[in-house]
């Protein structure tokens, strides 16, 4: 039984997220035992996106959080802390995808005049020159006496790591884009809510009904569940799968009528929701434009193993 509202301790919890961001939860202690609350602030973008979304819930946070983010990172604070300037350094900025959409909301945001974009850019490209000045003399020192760089010069042996190598370190940096981290965590703690949440049977109800999740995001799902374990995995799974069969089953029905109404015989026919079936099929096979993005300064092909 639970106890009297009088008898209730309350309290409220903040979990740190980066670049100084963070969330916070309710939290509420019964006499008999201890009750976390949690308020909207996970479960309400849940809730949010099945409503709002067309396609991906998941897709939709992703994308709606990359931009608010980004806007963060923008604000005085954010640029003036030295632990995130460091984490950009250390990055050596931000990935392709990241640096290019920086530059556009650093820009066209309500007053914005690209100071921030470029304080940003200014310690990295002074740790960038640093460290392109110190490996250059050391590769003219190298030349002057015993060879410690692997060129490529036939016969030479390899000694220690190569030129290619040492300069990736420089231009690749020590750790990941930071927006996509924080996407990547921030996907993470939605996805775990999302799971959680399909234990509930009415929750399941309303997801079944739908457009359900992106491959990837389906994917991720089921990962989650196989290694964790949840409470009605089994009801979680099947709800997941309900809504992914009907979407497959979708998709494929308005490809096949697309194609049909492009054929003479049937190109007077009036145009139906297939109209939109090839953006619907690149967000359910790929996700949302930039989902799990990852890049290198390098093409993939010139990574080698050590
Ligand atoms: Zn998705
Ligand atoms: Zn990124």
């Amino acid at each position: 039984m639970i106890p009297p509202e009088s008898a209730d301790v309350r309290g409220r919890v903040k979990i740190s997220l980066n670049a100084g961001r963070s969330i916070s939860f309710d939290w509420i202690v019964h006499l008999g035992g201890f009750e976390v609350v949690r308020d909207n602030l996970l479960t309400g973008p849940i809730l949010e996106g099945l409503e709002q979304a067309e396609g991906c819930l998941l897709c939709y946070l992703w994308l709606r959080e990359e931009r608010r983010f980004i806007e963060h990172l923008l604000m005085d604070e954010v640029v003036m802390n030295p632990d995130f300037l460091e984490e950009v350094e250390a990055a050596r900025g931000f990935c392709n995808r990241h640096m290019h959409l920086f530059y556009d909301i650093a820009y066209k945001s309500y007053g914005a005049d690209g100071l921030a974009y470029a304080l940003y850019m200014q310690a990295v490209i002074e740790r960038i020159a640093g460290d392109f000045q110190s490996l250059c003399s050391r590769f003219e020192r190298d030349i002057k006496s015993t060879v410690k760089f692997h060129l490529p010069v036939r016969g030479m042996r390899r000694k220690s790591p190569s030129l290619y190598r040492a300069f990736e370190r420089v231009v690749e940096g020590e750790r990941s884009c930071p927006v996509c981290s924080h996407l990547l965590s921030f996907d993470s703690m939605r996805l775990s809510t999302l799971v959680e949440m399909l234990g509930d049977k009415d929750f399941r109800r309303k997801f079944e009904s739908s457009d359900g999740l992106c491959l990837p995001h389906f994917l991720s799902a089921i990962r989650l569940i196989d290694e964790r374990g949840f409470e009605n995995a089994v009801d979680a799974i099947q709800a997941l799968l309900k809504v992914e069969m009907r979407r497959i089953g979708l998709v494929k029905h308005l490809l096949s009528e697309f194609i049909r109404k492009r054929s003479w015989v049937f190109k007077d026919e009036p145009v139906g929701s297939e109209v939109d079936v090839n953006h619907i099929v690149m967000n359910l096979l790929s996700g949302v434009e930039g989902l799990y993005y990852r890049s290198n300064r390098v093409p993939y092909t010139l990574k080698r193993d050590g």
